[in-house]
């Protein structure tokens, strides 16, 4: 077991990202025994990963961090750092080491004073002596103010400092940043490479495994909520169904509002499971055991974690309605490739008498008008548009004839 291991499907990437992470612990080890610094280093203090939802590059930046991060004795003896257990590793993977900040966008924008603390932290040296990681995980979410502090701090970076910037493109990125980051793109991981990880990491069946990789499209997490969920994928089939009810507005905006709801829903399910038992974890290591009081000066990280927990939930919320919006496009997607004559490409096997009669009952010129009202909900979502408000717009626009 590795840090690499959640790595779908990541081969170049990981084996970029495991050359560096030996040449940085080489550095750390030479710096800290006064041994003259290694010359030739594939270490770099900007790093800017790319690639399409669900491939994995937050993953992929977080366990670079963690790797760098790692204390595992293992490594005097030849070993590779980025080992997942040792105390580095894991808090790094938690999101709870001190020298690993998280930025992520809470609206449509990451502002410049939600970003100015973390700027002033970049130019300061590690706690433990090793690296100071700002993990920025919506990069292209910067707008003019906050990417300026961020490019600031990229052109002179303090000597232990590392970014991560993650966002879908290079293009979302000013170029004056993206030029000073070493570039690495992670590929959509095919089916048969999200499947085999369910399998082995999962202990999922093999066909479940396969259905759940076909149907999400390589989207690495959304494929192991629904091989392991079943909520999820009573969610999944229940929007499946969505396209044959939509046959008067009066079930377009019942259907809006049911998608709208499930993912509250599910946004609140989440939150119940592992808001509580962090909280709790918290006060138990701040020292509130057993008073129940908190002590002096530890009101500001019982805040820090609540804020945490609210953009979690935001998120989530996000997440499952853009999830159930890709399970729509996957199923038009479908109806589309039935309707040019192609059963190859299936990804909804199990929806199958749904997806011949909307083949059947409508042209392809009218699918695609509908994928593109799917799009279109999507991006207004990006925008913050009101979700029930780009939902409606959406169903309406799906209306069957
Ligand atoms: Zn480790």
């Amino acid at each position: 077991m590795t840090v690499w291991d959640d790595l779908v499907g990541q081969e170049k990437v990981s084996a970029v990202l495991d050359a560096a992470a030996r040449d940085a612990d080489a550095l750390v080890t030479a710096a800290a025994a006064d041994e003259p610094l290694p010359q030739a280093s594939k270490m770099t203090h900007a790093w800017l990963f790319t690639g399409p939802p669900g491939a994995g590059r937050n993953q992929a930046a977080r366990a670079f961090a963690a790797a760098l991060q790692c204390v595992s004795p293992d490594r005097a003896l030849g070993g590779a750092p980025g080992c997942g257990f040792c105390d580095g590793c894991h808090t790094a993977l938690l999101g709870t080491h001190a020298d690993v900040t998280t930025v992520a966008a809470v609206g449509s924008e990451i502002l410049v004073k939600d970003m100015r603390d973390t700027v002033r932290k970049s130019f300061t040296s590690p706690a433990n002596g090793r690296w100071q990681i700002i993990l920025v995980e919506d990069a292209e979410r910067l707008n003019e103010k906050s990417a300026n502090a961020v490019l600031k701090a990229v052109e002179e970076p303090a000597p232990r400092t590392v970014w991560l910037l993650c966002a879908p493109s290079i293009e979302d990125v000013l170029p004056t940043i993206r030029s000073r980051c070493r570039h690495l793109n992670l590929l959509t991981p095919s089916v048969d490479a999200v499947a085999d990880m369910l399998v082995r990491r999962d202990g999922i069946e093999p066909e479940v495994a396969v259905a759940a990789a076909r149907a999400t499209q390589g989207h690495v997490d959304r494929a192991r909520r629904l091989a392991t969920d079943p909520a999820a994928r009573e969610r999944r089939a229940a929007v499946l169904k969505l396209p044959l009810r939509l046959d008067e507005v009066g079930a377009c905006l019942r259907a809006a509002q049911e998608l709208v709801d499930a993912a509250a829903e599910d946004a609140k399910q989440l939150a119940e499971e592992m808001d509580g038992k962090e909280t709790e974890e918290l006060k138990t290591a701040l020292g509130a055991a057993q008073g129940g009081r908190l002590p002096r000066g530890t009101a500001g990280v019982m805040k820090d974690l609540e804020d945490m927990q609210k953009r979690r939930r935001t998120r989530t919320q996000r997440d499952s309605l853009d999830m159930a919006l890709g399970d729509l496009t996957g199923f038009y997607r479908d109806v589309l490739a039935l309707q040019l004559g192609s059963r190859v490409a299936i990804a909804n096997g199990d929806a199958e008498d749904a997806l011949d009669r909307l083949a059947r009952g409508s042209s392809p010129e009218s699918t695609l008008r509908r994928i593109e009202a799917i799009a279109a909900c999507r991006e207004a979502l990006d925008r913050n548009v009101a979700p029930l408000l780009a939902v409606e717009a959406m169903t309406m626009a799906l209306r069957a004839g």
